[in-house]
């Protein structure tokens, strides 16, 4: 059993009012509070061994080097990769995609078929619009049903030997389903498809393995894990990250340069051009090692309990409707109130301190797949509590009475 009450003394900010109202935070699928380790690492980084890496002979250029190379042998061994340098640092989810996206543009061509999900994240939709228009390839999309969960039998009519790549999400940030990608993997490599995972939303809740998984590449945020914003994670198999050209020129990731021609450097550094997020990519480190602490199976449960207590509590309100009711599901909860727009709901509880996201979450096909403009989302955390969602939904009470 977790003691929340201590863990959330980890968590500065949980402590402050808004709008006069202890704060209630359930919007950790936009993004996660920080704990008082990982702003203190940020602190020391800077006041102690900042200086930049792989460059200098100098002390504390190779003190912020080993660090930076320790955060990564944490990540690798925190997903179970083979080798370190199959762990790449970049800015994001979004920037992880990118990358591997626009490397594919480059290997895809006319007739070959590019497959996603419904489920999708714009960021995981965008970028494979790209390299097919760049490459002439098609983009292809697993639908979903009224639950929100991927009907598998489709997938299985779209998956032919032109299929090269399925990129999809471990987890949906908009309605907190959590896909089959074990089946979705495996049944890509039958045709000898690449597979991305999109786990932004996956990786605050649950510790993937990806030798496990056996996916082709594994992409994460590190601002959703607790750790700093504009770090993120890009996992690829060597063999894949060999295959992929460069993504951004610059220092770093060359071997040799002239005006002639530029031949480039191994893994990792092929794919990490410039100087690099050094403290953010750190404390990274820092903020798995804390969720490690915590550990993700005690996480996992009690965030499967908040989510029964709050959609018991939420479904007691009359005309409020859950939108996304997969089987299997993590801690969010996206819902709607008939006749009442969910931007006026989100402001309302604002005003009563709990933070909750509206709109269309990033996800706009799914909304127009339900026919509706967006959603209010609750997204809960391990630092979360009942109590916490016994407010929100006097507050929705609260919101609804007045606007209706
Ligand atoms: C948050 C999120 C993204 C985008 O992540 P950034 O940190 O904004 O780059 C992509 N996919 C999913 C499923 C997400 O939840």
């Amino acid at each position: 059993m977790l003691d929340i009450k201590s863990i959330r003394k980890d968590f500065p900010i949980l402590t402050q009012q808004v709008n006069g109202k202890p704060l209630v935070y359930f919007d950790n699928a936009a993004t996660a509070q920080k704990p008082k380790v990982v702003e203190d690492a940020i602190i020391k980084y800077y006041e102690t061994i900042n200086a930049n890496i792989h460059r200098g002979v100098h002390t504390l250029s190779q003190l912020a080097t080993d660090a930076y190379e320790e955060a990564r042998a944490k990540i690798q061994n925190h997903i179970n990769a083979k080798h370190n340098h199959e762990i790449i640092f970049t800015a994001g989810t979004t920037f992880s995609i990118n990358l591997v996206a626009n490397g594919f543009g480059s290997l895809l061509k006319a007739g070959d078929e590019v497959v996603i999900s419904a489920l999708e994240h714009h960021s995981n939709i965008v970028p494979w619009q790209f390299a097919c228009e760049r490459s002439g390839a098609t983009l292809k999309v697993i639908p979903m049903n009224e639950h929100g969960e991927l009907i598998m039998e489709e997938y299985d009519k779209l998956l032919n030997e032109n299929t090269k790549v399925v990129a999809v999400s471990h987890i949906s940030n908009a309605l907190g389903t959590i896909n089959p990608i074990r089946e979705i993997i495996k049944k890509a490599h039958q045709f000898g498809a690449a597979v991305l995972i999109d786990g932004a939303q996956a990786t605050p809740h649950i510790r993937p393995d990806v030798v496990e998984l056996d996916c082709d590449f594994y992409v994460f945020s590190g601002h959703k894990v607790c750790g700093p914003t504009g770090t993120g994670i890009l996992y690829g198999k060597e063999e894949w990250l060999n295959k992929l050209p460069p993504y951004q020129g610059g220092g770093e990731m060359i071997k040799t340069v002239t005006f002639e021609k530029t031949t480039y450097a191994c893994l990792p550094h092929k794919f990490e051009a410039g100087t690099p997020n050094i403290a953010g990519g750190i404390v990274l480190g820092h903020a798995i090692d804390y969720l490690n602490g915590i550990g993700f199976d005690n996480i996992a449960a009690y965030e499967h309990e908040l989510l029964e207590y709050g959609t018991k509590r939420l479904l007691e309100i009359e005309g409020l409707k859950i939108i996304g009711t997969a089987q299997e599901k993590t801690s969010v909860i996206s819902f709607n109130i008939e006749g009442i727009h969910p931007y006026d709901i989100g402001v309302i509880v604002d005003k009563l301190g709990v933070a909750v996201r509206t709109g269309h979450h990033c996800t706009q096909p799914i909304m127009d797949f339900f026919g509706i403009p967006g959603t209010v989302r609750a997204s809960f955390s391990f630092y979360n509590t009942k109590e916490e969602i016994d407010i929100l939904v006097e507050a929705v009470k609260k919101a609804k009475m007045m606007l209706s």
